[in-house]
């Protein structure tokens, strides 16, 4: 849960939905529910965020949104996904 891994989780709009699927499972049943759900918030509020921005720079098509998106933070440190 250090700042940079939280920036990359940010730049990338969350996890692919598999490793999502896993966080979820992992974070299940242990003290690791509540940085999944800090790192939830956070990318809610940067979604938001990001979505305000898109409208006042005039892009109208929501799938613009994803157009900055970085690959899947965890991808970067496996090389299976
Ligand atoms: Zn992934």
């Amino acid at each position: 849960m250090d700042p940079t891994s939280r920036s990359e989780i940010r730049e990338a709009f969350g996890y692919c939905r598999k490793h999502t699927q896993q966080l979820i499972e992992a974070a299940k049943n242990t003290n690791q529910r509540l940085s999944a759900s800090i790192v939830a918030e956070d990318l809610a509020n940067h979604f938001i965020k990001h979505s305000k921005k898109l409208l006042k720079s005039g892009i109208k098509s929501g799938t613009g949104i994803f157009k900055t998106r970085k690959s899947c933070p965890i991808y970067k440190y496996y090389d299976k996904h």
